[in-house]
């Protein structure tokens, strides 16, 4: 259990401003990929705007720290768990909707709690193009666009018109193109900042086309990832001309093992749990590869992953 940083007059605010019943002590263990993490002190699933606005403004106004939690793709809980609140996007807007289109451009509003793969099943049936190298990533779109999900093909804030968000002091904003800064695995936004959903701007085309395009990417996926163990993707970003993961086993570093935490034999940059792991484990390892790619080439690795919660 986390050490209890909220009074029951702070929780019987929070619970005011969401109608979804809100989770105590809740472990993080089945909210994450790689099925690792302590408790959530307070876990809150607020669905609309208006939701969003008032749970964001009280938690500034009474100094509540959070966390927002997509799918969990790419978060590693620590095993003391998440002191504060934790807003999961799990029931967040859910919507698709096609908003204009011109000549074979056109423009899709998806909401953040809307899973990359539904989406991606959408596009295939509509014939919408651009983003089928995402296929494959587990996580939500809101969680997409904070990480810049993509692969070595594209990524999704090269299809972004507009962001929609609540701002960290609780106010709904649009962001337009010019305004939002992407870079790789990553946006620039105020701390705190949630999307609540984009608009993209898509290609339309023969939905046959999009299905090609999108099985090109799942086989390449299925031969190179290790899916049947729970992971988190890629650990480290690839550092400028070269991939985390050739260094990784160039470095002798495959097959390694801390408790229940190793370095997938079959994808260099991924750490499986293969069974019981904590987040102890985990660092373990990312400390060790750290340590052994910068003794051998003189490159520090950074990590794609965000480590949140306490030890
Ligand atoms: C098997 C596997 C393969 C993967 N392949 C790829 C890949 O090819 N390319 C790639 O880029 N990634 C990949 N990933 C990593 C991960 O799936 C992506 O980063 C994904 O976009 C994260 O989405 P999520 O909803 O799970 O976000 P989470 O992991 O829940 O959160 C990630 C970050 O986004 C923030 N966040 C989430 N939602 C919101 C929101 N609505 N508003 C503000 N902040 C938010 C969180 O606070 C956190 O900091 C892979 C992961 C796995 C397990």
């Amino acid at each position: 259990m986390t050490h209890s940083t909220l009074s029951e007059n702070l929780k019987a605010k929070i619970v005011q401003c969401v109608a979804e019943p809100a989770l105590f002590n809740e472990s993080l263990l089945s909210w994450t990929t790689i099925h690792i993490g302590g408790p959530a002190e307070m876990m809150v699933f607020p669905k609309s705007r208006d939701e969003f606005e008032k749970l964001i403004a009280t938690l500034r106004e009474c100094k509540i720290p959070y966390i927002i939690l997509g799918a969990g793709s790419n978060i590693l809980v620590r095993d003391g768990g998440i002191q504060g609140v934790v807003i999961s996007m799990n029931k967040a807007l859910a919507t698709i909707e096609v908003k204009k289109t011109e000549g074979d451009r056109v423009s899709i509003e998806v909401g953040s709690g809307v899973m990359i793969s539904k989406f991606l099943d959408y596009c295939a049936f509509e014939g919408f193009s651009g983003l089928e190298c995402l296929w494959g990533i587990p996580g939500s779109i809101g969680g997409g666009l904070f990480m810049n999900a993509g692969t070595r093909e594209g990524e999704i804030g090269d299809f972004v018109c507009q962001l929609n968000i609540i701002s960290r002091e609780g106010k709904y904003r649009e962001l337009f193109k010019d305004e939002i800064e992407y870079h790789y695995r990553s946006i620039k936004l105020p701390r705190g900042t949630v999307i609540l959903s984009a608009l993209l701007e898509l290609k339309k085309t023969d939905p046959e086309e999009v299905r090609r395009k999108q099985k090109k990417f799942i086989d390449h996926r299925v031969e190179t990832q290790p899916l049947k163990w729970p992971n988190l993707g890629s650990i480290f970003k690839n550092p400028p001309k070269k991939y985390a993961g050739q260094l990784i086993e160039e470095a002798g570093l495959k097959d390694i093992r801390v408790g229940g935490a190793r370095v997938s034999p079959m994808h260099g940059n991924f750490i499986i749990n293969e069974g019981g792991a904590t987040a102890k484990d985990v660092l373990t390892l990312v400390g060790l590869i750290k340590d052994k790619v910068k003794e051998k080439y003189q490159i520090n690795l950074e990590t794609e992953i965000k480590v949140l919660g306490e030890d």
